[in-house]
């Protein structure tokens, strides 16, 4: 198959894999797949039906119109639609009727449940801030949040699915006061009469490596695309592989005045590529990997060819991928330029074609 311009390769082989890799590696926890961003830049529905294809039971769709878009697109209940981040102008009623659990933080968003007219009960997951503080009801606010959602659960007006909080990932220390403090709030559900809820907390980090993080669901978003945190386990070594490749045909190959050889492709700045890459990271060719050189345009990159003669107008390059072609991957490519894998994945334009294997 030959591309005229850049393309994105998505392929769902990796990512189911990758969900085997994940569901046995928490188990006998459940893996919500997190696809906010349009999956990380991998294609929202794509991805998703991919994932409830593999017996995945959880997304993490972030805000309400992503979560109904995802139930127009055919992803129906029993499959939960999780949406945490709650516009306080939203209507609440379509996501009601559509069966979306809606995390929640506060008494205002309680009230706005009880006005909505919805024929069905809200399904809510209440939220803790254990230390994050983006998000969260704080120790101090929790009795009289849980106490409120119980009083609207007796009424029928909602039904209390879920305990949850997000922590920072950053510092094993911190996650542990996080953990307990989660355990307080639930121990406080418990005595409110919040029996038995879902429990969750830990996204990929945490969840993948500390079993005490997992409770009963861990929401899983970049170890879905095999995207690991820069500097850290790369994701061969924890057994994911990377599902985005993004190649290009050679599109000028040509010698400078001063001897120097170097070829492009179509693919630049616009198109999302950082303007850091350039000296900082390369391209893969048949193989063999070659600088990205300055300067990095608006819609083309130039890489060096050194003594490689063997580089024609339209061979393939691989600009990031799962190494297996000698290209480097997006972890490598968040180390060089400074930033998150997960960062230029979002950052890519959507006018680059997308080809979904
Ligand atoms: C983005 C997000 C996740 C997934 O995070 P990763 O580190 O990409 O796995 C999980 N939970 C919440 C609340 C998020 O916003």
């Amino acid at each position: 198959m030959t591309i005229s311009r850049g393309e994105l390769l998505i392929d769902l082989e990796a990512l189911r894999h990758n969900l085997d890799v994940l569901t046995a590696q928490v188990a006998p926890s459940q893996v919500m797949v997190v696809v906010k961003n349009d999956a990380y830049g991998h294609g929202l529905v794509d991805v998703t039906k991919a994932a409830v294809e593999s017996g995945i039971c959880w997304i993490g769709a972030l805000d309400v119109p992503t979560s109904l878009s995802l139930r127009e697109a055919g992803i129906s209940s029993p499959t939960r639609i999780f949406a945490w981040l709650l516009d306080p102008a939203e209507d609440l009623e379509p996501a009601i009727s559509a069966s979306i659990d809606l995390g929640i933080s506060t008494v205002e968003q309680l009230n706005t449940i009880a006005a909505s007219s919805a024929a069905t009960p809200a399904r809510v997951h209440l939220k803790i801030d254990t230390g994050l503080h983006r998000n969260g009801a704080t120790p101090e606010d929790w009795p009289e949040l849980v106490a409120r959602a119980r009083a609207l659960e007796d009424q029928g007006t909602l039904e209390i699915v879920a305990v949850w909080t997000h922590i920072a990932e950053a510092d094993d220390h911190e996650d542990s006061l996080s953990i307990a403090r989660f355990e307080e709030a639930v121990a406080v559900a418990h005595d409110l009469g919040v029996p038995s809820p879902l429990r969750h907390l830990a996204a990929s980090a945490a969840g993948f490596a500390r079993s005490d993080a997992r409770f009963d669901l861990v929401r899983f978003g970049a170890f879905v695309y095999g995207l690991p945190p820069g500097d850290g386990p790369s994701a061969e070594s924890m057994g994911l592989r990377q599902v985005m490749t993004l190649s290009a045909p050679v599109s000028v190959v040509e010698t400078l005045p001063d001897g120097r050889r170097r070829a492009s492709i179509d693919l630049g700045f616009a198109d999302g590529l950082s303007t850091l890459a350039p000296g900082r990271i390369g391209v893969a060719v048949h193989g063999r990997r070659h600088p990205l050189i300055d300067p990095l345009e608006v819609d083309r990159a130039w890489f060096d060819l050194a003594d490689d003669n063997e580089v024609a107008v339209g061979d393939l390059v691989t600009v990031w991928g799962d190494g297996s072609a000698g290209e480097p991957t997006l972890q490598e490519w968040g180390d060089a330029t400074g930033t998150m894998s997960e960062e230029l994945v979002v950052r890519l334009s959507p006018r680059i074609p997308r080809r979904v294997i």
